[in-house]
């Protein structure tokens, strides 16, 4: 079996055109959506990350607003930022970028975000709404995962689904959005007693560790689909050598450059799922084309009364 490899850069423009369509309204009506991104320090990791956000923007046309402060920033300090970022009407989505550095207390800056541009959905106010199946604005990275699924036509109602992973950002509200898409719906973690025979139940796993392809064929039901939220950078030569034994190309690339992208599950697995995102290219374009839409889903909330048209073209678009 070979398995069909659901291309998250297709699924990131068929959201863009469709979005397109939405900010056009919002601007007719005067509302330029605008996402603000604060990066503190200057992690290389954080920069690329939070550029191709910026990039997003600008491609689709929204405003960006840029904070850069120094790595030396007090708490006191970036919480008046992030005060100032809630205070200003343009701002509709605020994304801090994590890791922020060890002198700042994370959750307090977190906690200060206003819900309502909350457009990472960490906010504790967001988190209840999706657990009480209200969601509003909800992480990216399993609202990208749902995208994927539905517009792959993955059925995921009555599935049973196994998310390896229980963290805040990415296993946890992955396991409310299946749960409430009616999934039977298993979390596992460091602690899970035999994971392979627990994945290996799954009509669908989501692999969400930070461990170089560790979920290999002997996890995975044959047939069954697998989403890979995994980026790890590996440099490694031996690894290297161990992950892509069977992708001579992929080799070959790491070789010339020292360096691979490779996400949580085993390539090999290709040979036993039926459908697979890859890394790069699966979860990780969604996960930006989410944020733009809950920027956008945000500025209508906030601003919508003003707007006088109404959304119908993203209207597939979890909300
Ligand atoms: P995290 O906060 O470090 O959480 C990792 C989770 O995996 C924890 O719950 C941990 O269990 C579990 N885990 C670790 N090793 C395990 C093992 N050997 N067996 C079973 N469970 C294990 O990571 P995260 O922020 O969720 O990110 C996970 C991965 O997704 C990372 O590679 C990250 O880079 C990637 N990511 C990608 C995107 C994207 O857009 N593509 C977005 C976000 C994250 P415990 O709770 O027991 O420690």
């Amino acid at each position: 079996m070979t398995a069909r490899i659901l291309n998250g850069n297709v699924i990131r423009e068929e959201i863009y055109g469709e979005l397109r369509h939405e900010i056009a309204a919002l601007k007719a009506a005067g509302v330029v959506p605008g996402l603000a991104a604060v990066l503190v320090g200057d992690n290389a990791a954080s920069k690329v990350y939070v550029s191709s956000k910026v990039a997003a923007c600008e491609a689709l046309g929204l405003r960006s607003i840029f904070v850069t402060p120094a790595a030396t920033i007090s708490t006191a300090e970036l919480l008046a930022v992030v005060c100032d970022l809630n205070g200003r009407d343009e701002v509709d989505g605020i994304l801090v970028q994590l890791p922020l550095p060890s002198q700042i207390d994370a959750k307090q800056i977190l906690d200060a975000v206003d819900p309502a541009k909350d457009v990472d959905g960490f906010h504790p106010v967001n988190v209840g709404k999706l657990v009480a199946g209200r969601p509003n604005l909800v992480a990216c990275t399993p609202l990208g995962v749902m995208e994927i699924l539905r517009r792959s036509g993955i059925a995921v109602d009555g599935a049973e689904a196994v998310i390896i992973g229980r963290s805040d950002i990415v296993g946890k509200p992955m396991a409310m959005l299946l749960l409430h898409a009616n999934a039977t719906v298993t979390i596992c973690h460091s602690k899970t007693r035999d994971l392979p025979g627990t994945a290996r139940r799954a009509d669908i796993v989501v692999a969400a560790m930070g461990r170089p392809a560790m979920i290999t064929g002997d996890y995975i039901r044959p047939g069954a689909t697998v989403i890979d939220v995994g980026t790890n950078r590996i440099t490694d030569s031996a690894e290297a050598e161990r992950i892509f034994a069977h992708f001579p190309e992929r080799l070959a690339a790491f070789r010339e450059k020292g360096t691979a992208l490779v996400g949580d599950v085993h390539p090999d697995v290709a040979s036993v799922a039926g459908a697979l995102t890859p890394v790069p290219g699966g979860v990780g374009p969604l996960t930006i084309a989410m944020l733009m839409s809950n920027t956008i889903k945000a500025a209508r909330m906030r601003r919508g009364s003003r707007a006088t048209a109404s959304a119908p073209a993203v209207a597939a678009v979890p909300r």
